[in-house]
């Protein structure tokens, strides 16, 4: 059998350098209400990680030891060492400057200028994604020289950071993406890295669909912002935008679709179904939405990946049923969320379970067959 290519889709190599400083030591403070044993609590005090949820001491340090890597390129050179040679990765920077948090020692041009110099250090094996975020000036021209001067290969969305998907001053950007067939991947798993500033008194009211937004904390308030229902209204006006949903929902919204008796759900189609865009709906899992997202043919470009979400032993025969179905089969993506999965897994343990589990064939669809053509764009300036 030819062996596989594996595309590991979702992957981070930005520093703790490229993180805010106020964003850092709330990470700490969090650190210390976990009352984590004194010589880890010491260890990470030296090492100041910011967005570590794992209660396990022993990956809380494999994580860190990840993050306190000095460049990008220390990090990749680390990841590709999980992986057979030739191996290709999704690289998604991230940018921090708009999250309420200050600024980074390493913002996000020079985390960009790093990355243009990692993609051409390593070609084909590097495809860098660029973060967009709509409140920073000159976005549309900065992608546009990303992707055509420098070969990026793809979009970055992290709504959490505090803005909506459907915000306009993106539609620039939509528009090109749809045009050339670019990658998007959004950031779809409840909370993670969450705007860190006051709340904004508008963010009360949903903007499309008028509902009341309220929450008990700002990472829970800032779930409405990843929601996948968010994405009709953008995919509304660009049907065919190339987007995939990460994490397929994440673990929080997998355990709700196994463990929740569901609610009676109308059938397809249903593009004119108001409720199933309502953010507010604790009863329908992030799944269902990102499945029924793939399998309306309204929109025929929707992926998702496993990153992050498949390193729980319970989720691997939704895992293979899901891959396994008609309707899904092509548009499930590999991914591990490297290093952030270190929280919680080895990225090689985490690899090695997924293709074991699924078998050669499944695992060739989700790391071969689907990033190929997820991946692949027309490249020519127009
Ligand atoms: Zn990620």
């Amino acid at each position: 059998m030819r062996p596989i290519t594996i595309h590991n889709v979702h992957t981070h190599v930005f520093t703790l350098r490229n993180i805010p400083k106020r964003f850092l030591m709330r990470g700490l403070v969090d650190i210390f209400k976990r009352k984590v044993p004194a010589k880890i609590a010491a260890w990470i005090l030296r090492n100041i990680i910011p967005f570590n949820h794992s209660d396990k001491p022993q990956r809380m340090a494999v994580f860190a030891e990840a993050a306190i890597h000095n460049t990008q390129e220390d990090i990749f050179k680390q990841l590709v060492g999980f992986y057979p040679p030739g191996s290709r990765f999704g690289i998604m920077s991230m940018d921090f400057d708009y999250m309420g948090a200050g600024k980074p020692e390493k913002d996000f041009m020079s985390q960009l200028e790093e990355l243009a110099v990692l993609k051409s250090n390593h070609g084909d094996q590097v495809v860098p994604f660029i973060a967009i975020d709509p409140r920073r000036e000159g976005i549309t021209e900065l992608v546009k020289e990303y992707i055509n001067e420098h070969q990026f290969g793809g979009i970055k969305l992290y709504p959490p950071l505090g803005y909506f998907p459907f915000d306009e001053r993106l539609f620039d950007i939509y528009a090109f993406a749809e045009e050339r067939g670019i990658p998007i991947t959004a950031h779809c798993s409840p909370s993670g890295v969450h705007w860190q500033g006051r709340k904004k008194e508008e963010w009360r009211t949903h903007p499309r669909t008028g509902e009341q937004l309220k929450a008990r904390s700002k990472r829970k308030f800032t779930d409405y912002f990843t929601h996948p229902a968010n994405y009709y209204w953008v995919l509304d006006k660009f049907p065919n935008l190339k987007i995939c949903f990460a994490h397929f929902g994440g673990a929080p919204e997998w355990d709700k679709f196994l463990d929740v008796s569901w609610p009676l759900r109308k059938q397809l189609p249903k593009e004119n179904i108001k409720e199933e865009r309502f953010v507010s709906r604790q009863d329908v899992s992030w799944l269902a939405v990102i499945i029924d997202l793939i399998r309306t043919p309204l929109y025929p470009n929707i992926y998702t990946d496993i990153s992050y979400t498949a390193y729980k032993p319970r989720y691997l025969p939704l895992i293979k049923i899901l891959v396994n179905n008609d309707k899904l089969r092509n548009f499930i993506l590999y991914g591990s969320d490297y290093y952030m999965v270190l929280m919680d897994e080895s990225e090689r343990a985490f690899s090695i379970t997924v293709r074991g589990f699924l078998g050669e064939d499944d695992y060739r669809q989700i790391a071969e067959t689907n990033p190929k053509k997820f991946f692949q764009f027309n490249s020519h300036k127009e």
